[in-house]
């Protein structure tokens, strides 16, 4: 059982703020994605947590115990990195086999603790080879067996998928996602991939410059940002989104008139996906000239220019047409997100 409580964390290195004032729940066996760009403060969270970093300031409880200052080996979690710090003189089983005899586990149990770790991520046949005789997806799979096999009460991932290629990553990636349901263990994984966010989490957190920006499920995120940022990092492609004014009920920007808002009146930046609108033959609320057509294979993504941003849309697989020709795109409304354009806050 581990339930995870973080207070007002806080991590700043002088003025500089590399986290700021998370605070968040995370509940037993929930698998957590802490996703945003580069640099916004998922490794330092998570980091914090495995007590490799201390706090400048908040608490952090596990079980409701305040363990700020226990050291990192007394907090009973196994990181998992996207370097795989696997010891290349040992081989598979005693790189699995090493964290128990380093926790002074009783040695009668390794054999099988080791099997039952290597089967589960599919190594049975490696144990005897040494990681450089490894492939990239197997020496990763060695790191997950040897966090499997301590029986953690919690996991710590960061980008453990970063070093493989892509066909590697969407299988590994499978793989986590149904160990995290056998093991059924608090999961906290760092991201910088939104597909990856999507399929893994329970829950995830957006995170900007040290700031939490949305925490949700997958779907409340995909479905409902809460500001133009967490709209333009999820989904693909990204939303589009444009920037204009509402007046009266009507968002206007050049090419586009969109009726029956409940928006005040404001500079607003409007958003839709891809998926969400259609081309029509005429009467849609975006008409503009065609200025790229890609053909997806179960889709072609038509695209617009409207005031410097690109606006796609997906049509049929056959759609044809020329670039420069107009094309008219009706958005539902129910699909229609408005953003403060000065502060990108979520008002419609
Ligand atoms: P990435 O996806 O690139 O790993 P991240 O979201 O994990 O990024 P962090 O590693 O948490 O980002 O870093 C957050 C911010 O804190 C960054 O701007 C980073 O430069 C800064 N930072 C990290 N460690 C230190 C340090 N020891 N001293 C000063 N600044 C640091």
């Amino acid at each position: 059982m581990a339930e995870i409580q973080l207070k007002n964390l806080s991590k700043r290195w002088g003025s500089f703020v590399g986290v700021d004032d998370f605070n968040l729940t995370i509940a037993d066996k929930e698998f957590l994605v802490l996703l945003g760009p580069s640099g916004c403060g998922k490794t330092t969270t998570m980091r914090m947590i495995a007590g490799l970093e201390d706090a400048t300031e908040g608490d952090i409880l596990v079980d409701g115990t305040r363990v700020n200052d226990l050291e990192p080996k007394d907090r009973d979690v196994a990181m998992v990195f996207q370097s795989y710090a696997l010891y290349p003189n040992m081989n598979v089983y005693e790189n699995i086999r090493f964290p128990l005899k380093v926790r002074g586990v009783d040695p009668s149990t390794h054999d099988e603790k080791v099997r039952r770790a290597s089967a589960m991520v599919e190594l049975d046949e490696f144990l005897h080879r040494k990681p450089a005789e490894l492939s990239g997806g197997q020496r990763q799979r060695v790191a997950l067996a040897r966090a499997i096999v301590r029986e953690p009460n919690m996991f710590l991932m960061d980008e453990p998928l970063s070093n493989l290629d892509a066909k590697l990553r969407v299988s590994t990636r499978a793989q986590i996602k149904n160990l995290s349901h056998e093991l059924a263990v608090t999961t906290i994984y760092v991201t910088h991939d939104q597909i990856e966010a999507m399929t893994l989490a329970d829950r995830v957190v957006v995170m900007k410059q040290g700031v939490v920006q949305q925490v949700g499920s997958p779907t409340e995120i995909y479905d409902r940002p809460a500001n133009a940022f967490v709209a333009s990092f999820i989904g693909n492609p990204a939303m589009n989104l444009m920037d204009g004014a509402v007046e009266g009920g009507t968002f206007k920007a050049e090419g586009v008139e969109v009726k029956g808002l409940t928006a005040p009146d404001a500079k607003t930046t409007l958003g839709f996906r891809a998926e969400d609108a259609e081309v029509v033959e005429s009467g849609g609320q975006i008409n503009a000239p065609i200025y790229t057509m890609e053909l997806l294979g179960e889709a072609t993504m038509v695209s617009v220019r409207i005031g410097g941003s690109l606006v796609s849309v997906k049509a049929d697989k056959n759609y044809r047409a020329d670039i420069g020709d107009i094309v008219s795109i009706k958005v539902p409304m129910e699909h229609c997100h408005l953003f403060d354009a000065e502060t990108g806050e979520r008002v419609g």
